[in-house]
């Protein structure tokens, strides 16, 4: 480009990555990224907000770093000297930047780390300075956002650093209790005793592409293991394959993600009992009145076996399919935050008709490779696990759970077991039972058993004309009562698997019609009668309050055990 040598640290600048050198200016345009490698620059806190929120919007906080040297700490220099040089160095008064600002428009309170600033690391005047950024957040009623850059804990304070993992997280827990949202920006490196308090035990955890987050690091792990660490060891991508955190995001869509995230917690929390039928008419298109009660379905109805079939067909729509067609602008959230991202389930925030809510499904796919990575829609206790955070996480923040059952059944693996799918399965039913908020459940493929059910104690319980709900699937029914699995239609037939049958019985409330002759011949016609049922339902909860709410799901459900004298559906 050049002919000349360009002096480094001025105009040009030489990438960690690959080595390239790049023109300043072409790189700060590029969010200091590097255009030849994608190489993610670390930035200073001032960069870093300049980047993220809305500009003149930055207000610092009113608070000062204090003085501290609480034990005297000496090495080669005394810690005040230490202080001192990064203060001269980076500009800053200490190792965050914390303050209120707006994200499109979103009002939030930030703090955001620098690692210039002796690596970032949480000393009590960051801890201090964190928390009062967190009790803004509180006193304001925004949410808070923290942008992590830390080696841990400061030593040259001593045991007083360790406490500040607790401080911080004391008030991190009352933005929790009080439903205010926290989300977190891994960006490198997160270590130690910020990894293993707010950088992590916020609700959503997002990791900027190249970051790299654990409590201990790598070269400690390897001197202490002797051995080789793992290709991609504690990178982002590696943390979203372990189910540590939501999502890998780059630089360029890290504020995108912040202003959807923020939209939808504050969506979440508007002010008073809960957000009555639209203030505006449906946007768009005026759609036909939707039938609330099983209609009358054509024909005679299909012979059970015939819609086992029909709900297990690959050109079915899968729950990414709906996210795509009948919902709009989802995020998804990825993880149990244990240690797994079970591709079977997917789910995150998405909008119906403009409302924000939380849509959980299982996932299948089209193609035999589709199926295969999404285990056929069969959960893994991870994927039971990451249901539950984001039923949680909804509750929490207010907003409405759409789940989409689509599943043979759990997991039958070994290592399912192991991992205690009994118990996982267990705690997603007793925690819908207690959820706070409305909950509407449809049956959109196979409903199969326990795995299904995890999924489905919900206010209002849907089902596609051809979808299929049960105990066990024919076939696993034919083997046991039956002398051969060929008996599958019968059994089919003995189950009242379909949609009909089970509005009967009041373990469904409505049927979902499909086009003719199946969901799959007509995604798009599917989508709206999914998106215009689940809104029938959906918009007489939102008037109900939380109590009222879990006090009649759990009587929808516990008629199902009383003696069968009286009506089924009188009351609700
Ligand atoms: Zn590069």
């Amino acid at each position: 480009m050049t002919a000349t040598a360009p002096r480094e640290g001025e105009l040009w600048s030489r990438c960690a990555g690959c080595a390239s050198l790049l023109y300043r200016k072409r790189l700060r345009r590029n969010l200091d990224v590097c255009p030849e490698c994608g190489e993610h620059a670390r930035l200073a806190a001032p960069e870093r907000l300049r980047q993220l929120v809305d500009p003149e919007s930055f207000a610092p906080l009113p608070d000062r770093a204090a003085e501290v040297d609480p034990i005297d700490f000496v090495d080669v220099l005394s810690y005040p000297h230490r202080l001192s040089a990064a203060r001269a160095g980076t500009g800053l008064a200490e190792a965050v930047v914390c303050g209120t600002a707006t994200i499109g428009r979103h009002p939030c309170a930030l703090a955001v780390m620098d690692f210039r600033f002796l690596g970032g690391s949480l000393g009590a005047a960051v801890g201090e300075l964190i928390t009062r950024a967190a009790e803004r957040a509180l006193e304001d009623g925004f949410p808070l956002v923290l942008v992590t850059a830390s080696g841990g804990a400061r030593m040259q304070e001593g045991a007083l650093s360790l406490m500040q993992m607790a401080t911080v997280s004391q008030a991190i827990a009352a933005l929790r209790e009080a439903g205010l949202l926290t989300v977190s920006v891994l960006t490198d490196p997160t270590y130690g005793g910020v990894a293993a308090s707010f950088a992590t035990n916020t609700d959503v955890v997002l990791a900027e592409s190249g970051a790299r987050m654990g409590f201990a690091g790598p070269r400690v792990i390897r001197q202490v293991t002797g051995r080789e660490l793992p290709e991609g060891f504690q990178t982002a991508t590696f943390l979203l394959r372990h189910g540590q955190v939501d999502m890998v995001v780059p630089r360029h869509a890290l504020r995108g993600r912040l202003v959807a995230l923020l939209a939808a917690a504050r969506a979440g929390r508007r002010p008073g009992p809960r957000p009555a039928v639209p203030r505006q008419a449906p946007a768009a298109t005026a759609r036909p009145a939707v039938v609330a009660d099983p209609p009358v379905v054509d024909a005679a109805p299909a012979d059970a076996w015939e819609t086992v079939r029909l709900a297990r067909h690959p050109g079915r729509p899968t729950t990414l399919d709906y996210l795509d067609s009948a919902f709009e602008g989802f995020v998804e959230l990825h993880g149990d935050r244990l240690g797994g991202d079970c591709p079977a389930v997917v789910g995150g925030l998405a909008r119906l008709d403009g409302r924000h809510l939380m849509v959980i499904g299982h996932q299948k796919g089209h193609t035999t490779g589709e199926l295969v990575a999404r285990n056929f829609g069969m959960a893994s206790p991870a994927g039971h696990r990451k249901a539950l955070r984001l039923m949680r996480l909804a509750a929490r923040l207010g907003l409405p759970v759409i789940t989409l059952v689509d599943t043979p059944g759990a997991d039958p693996g070994v290592a399912a077991e192991e991992q205690g799918q009994a118990a996982a399965i267990a705690e997603n039913i007793l925690s819908l039972s207690m959820l706070p908020t409305p909950v509407v459940a449809v049956i959109t493929g196979e409903g199969g058993s326990g795995g299904a059910l995890a999924l489905a104690v919900a206010d209002r319980v849907l089902m596609l004309q051809h979808a299929v709900y049960s105990v066990i699937s024919p076939e696993g029914c034919a083997a046991i009562l039956w002398p051969d699995r060929g008996a599958a239609p019968q059994a089919a037939r003995a189950l009242r698997l379909t949609a009909p049958d089970l509005c009967r019985l009041g373990v469904v409330d409505a049927l979902v019609p499909e086009p003719v002759p199946a969901a799959h011949h007509d995604p798009e016609a599917t989508a709206r009668a999914l998106r215009e049922a689940v809104l029938a339902h959906l918009l007489p909860l939102l008037d109900v309050p939380p109590a009222t709410l879990v006090r009649r799901r759990r009587q929808r459900f516990r008629r199902f055990g009383a003696a069968r004298a009286g009506s089924r559906a009188g009351d609700r």
